[in-house]
């Protein structure tokens, strides 16, 4: 009844990449990249299986990078 509302608008930005990976250990994707710059580091978590590793970071580096690297070395089983 009424007038109508505005809707919302979603919009779907892509430019925005991925922010959780498939985890390499578990499969799940659940894998989330925090990313600490200003520290040069940043940290990787499975919230499933809790597979964990710290990896250090340049300003350029995107999440997707750092997942590249925390699935390399679990392959290379650095990692738990
Ligand atoms: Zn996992």
């Amino acid at each position: 009844m009424g007038r109508r509302r505005r809707r919302k608008v979603v919009k779907i930005v892509r430019k925005t990449l991925p922010k959780v990976f498939v985890c390499p250990r578990c499969g799940a994707r659940s894998v989330k990249v925090l990313m600490n710059v200003g520290a040069g580091k940043a940290k990787v978590t499975c919230s499933i299986c809790g597979l964990t590793a710290e990896l250090p970071v340049s300003p350029s580096s995107q999440p997707v990078d750092i997942y590249c690297r925390f699935s390399d070395l679990f392959y290379a089983r650095k990692l738990g």
